[in-house]
């Protein structure tokens, strides 16, 4: 089956989304409320699973290029400098890659035609008749046979279609990042009571850097956010005063982190949700973007296999909403786990770590995180267009 889509949203998935759907022969237009498509964001890491998808989607070589491999959880830190976990990555090992986002972005964005893609169109109306769905944007409005609504975390499309459906829920931590230009820097993760710091090399001498805390309330601003950084974590062992002293104030981001209960459906008539719209989770499993790239392949396999577009999407909501809600609370979990205040909590787990042999680490890493690296994406139906 082919037809024609609208993709709200030109992030990750929605450009997953788009290169996707035009393998499988549909017709695409991406909307996207910026005025530009660009730079936003810092770093992030893909796993296997993402990049398998990548690769089902003829795309993945080219977006591992932009990636700078890592195993960052073998290198496992107190503030002190001391290891709790230093593993040598075994030949075997699975690499996870960085990336500034942008890059990322980029790769993708180099696989949707520039006609495909209209910037400054935010959507805000959708309305569903007989097999279509209108969107309004701009006062203007598109009808397609499919919208797919990769809008984001405080997607419009949800609220619009989902009133009663929850807001993404803050349950404590909050985030600074950014991307500094220092040379000679491995990935590592650094450990304290109600905080930790993550060091991921994204490239061309540039460092992902972010310290996830444990926050008294949602909202909490600082007129100087690095100054607020190097308050918490200024003192920690190198090299993370030199990233701190590298990183120009302008480009810290903070935000609080937030996940969204889960959706009964993903689906409704003839639109999806798909990313962060439908399934917004904490960064400790790394996942938020590797689950938009996986819904991508999954909706437009089952668009090529189904008779019709409902059936598809029943078929997409059955596949990706079990999975995806089980790692929003994975994700959950292990992210207050890592910003718990709570000294014994603290101690106990620096005490497991040691007890660990460090020959063992990356094995018995990889076989908790198998569940999600080991995802294969489903086998669709290609059409040359
Ligand atoms: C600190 C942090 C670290 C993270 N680390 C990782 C990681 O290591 N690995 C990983 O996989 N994920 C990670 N994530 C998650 C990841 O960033 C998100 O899950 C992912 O970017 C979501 O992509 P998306 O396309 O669904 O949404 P978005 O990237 O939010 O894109 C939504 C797009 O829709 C547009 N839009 C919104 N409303 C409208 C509208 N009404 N009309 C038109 N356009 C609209 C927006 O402008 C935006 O371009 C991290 C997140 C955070 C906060």
């Amino acid at each position: 089956m082919n037809g024609s889509a609208i993709v709200v949203g030109a992030g990750i998935g929605g450009l997953t989304a788009a290169i996707a759907l035009r393998r499988i022969g549909w017709d695409v237009t991406v909307l996207e409320r910026a005025s530009e498509l660009g730079e936003v964001g810092a770093g992030m890491s893909q796993s296997p699973n993402a990049l398998r998808a990548l690769d089902a989607l003829g795309v993945g070589e080219e977006v591992r290029r932009a990636g700078v491999p890592f195993h960052a959880p073998n290198h496992l830190r107190t503030p002190s400098g001391s290891y709790l976990i230093n593993a040598q990555t075994p030949e075997d090992g699975t690499p996870l890659l960085g990336f500034h986002r942008a890059d990322l972005h980029r790769a993708l964005l180099g696989h949707v035609p520039d006609e495909c893609v209209r910037t400054s169109s935010e959507v805000t109306g959708i309305e569903q008749t007989a097999g279509k769905v209108t969107v309004t944007c701009g006062g203007a409005k598109s009808t397609a046979d499919l919208v797919v609504a990769a809008d984001g975390a405080n997607s419009t499309t949800r609220r619009l279609l989902w009133p009663d459906a929850p807001r993404p829920r803050f349950w404590g931590n909050t985030v600074w990042r950014a991307i500094a230009k220092l040379d000679g820097v491995d990935a590592s993760m650094t450990m304290s009571r109600g905080q930790y710091f993550l060091i991921m090399p994204v490239g061309r001498g540039r460092v992902y850097w972010a310290l996830v805390a444990r926050a008294q309330g949602p909202g909490i601003r600082f007129d100087d956010e690095l100054s607020e950084v190097r308050g918490r974590v200024g003192c920690w062992h190198d090299p993370i005063p030199a990233l701190l002293d590298a990183t120009p104030p302008d480009v810290v981001l903070h935000h609080d982190l937030a996940d969204l209960d889960s959706l009964p459906t993903y689906v409704h008539g003839h639109v999806a949700l798909l990313g962060d719209a439908a399934h917004v989770m904490h960064p400790d499993m790394g996942q938020g973007a590797g689950q938009a790239i996986e819904d991508a392949v999954v909706l437009a396999a089952a668009l090529a296999a189904a008779g019709d577009v409902p059936a598809a999407l029943r078929q997409y909501d059955a596949a990706r909403r079990p999975r995806t809600q089980t790692i929003v609370k994975q994700a959950r979990k292990k992210g207050l786990g890592g910003t718990s205040a709570n000294p014994l909590s603290y101690n106990l787990q620096k005490l497991m770590l040691r007890m660990i042999p460090a020959s063992r680490w990356p094995a018995l890493s990889e076989r908790a995180l198998a569940p999600v690296w080991t995802w294969e994406p489903p086998q669709f139906l290609e059409h040359t267009r």
